[in-house]
């Protein structure tokens, strides 16, 4: 099965759920900070050090080393919350009562390789949930490493520490 990489998004006010469409193809339904669905992230949080004085950038920089401890069960993949219609026309999902909730695993390993599962138990789906939550937690630290590093290269200062 080949599905699309690129994931838009429908946000519905009234009921705070965002509807995720991959390659038109499947419907996510999922439920903001719910923890039903965790899309992988895409995009790098900007942090805004600019203006952040060396010395704090120097302290901010130790406390994230010092929490860069990486989780044993990161998953880099997205979480998703799936509901479906058998094509049976006599079926209840035909009138809109779709099955489900399915869970899936589903990342992206590279163009037109995804890597997508069924998530079958409820053990299964709160790893998938904790492993994909973990690894975006350890991606942003690493991300905010990254960025303080740059700050840092740009101000002429060592990135390392020094003896
Ligand atoms: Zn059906």
């Amino acid at each position: 099965m080949k599905i699309a990489t690129a994931v838009s998004q429908e946000s519905d006010p009234q009921n705070g759920l965002t509807h995720f469409h991959e390659n038109r193809a499947f419907s996510f339904l999922l439920a903001k900070r719910a923890g039903h669905a965790i899309l992988a992230l895409v995009v790098a949080k900007i942090f805004n050090l600019r203006r952040t004085l060396t010395l704090a950038l120097r302290r901010r920089k130790a406390a994230l080393l010092r929490h860069l401890i990486v989780p044993a069960d990161l998953l880099r993949a997205s979480y998703v919350e799936r509901f479906t219609t058998c094509g049976k026309a006599n079926c209840a999902c035909a009138q809109g009562q779709k099955h489900g909730p399915f869970y899936y695993l589903i990342s992206n390993l590279a163009p037109g390789h995804i890597l997508k599962f069924l998530l079958r138990d409820q053990t299964q789906q709160q790893s998938a949930e904790q492993g994909v939550r973990h690894y975006q937690v350890h991606w942003e630290r690493l991300e905010e490493l990254s960025q303080i590093n740059a700050e840092l290269l740009r101000r002429g200062e060592p990135l390392k520490p020094q003896p």
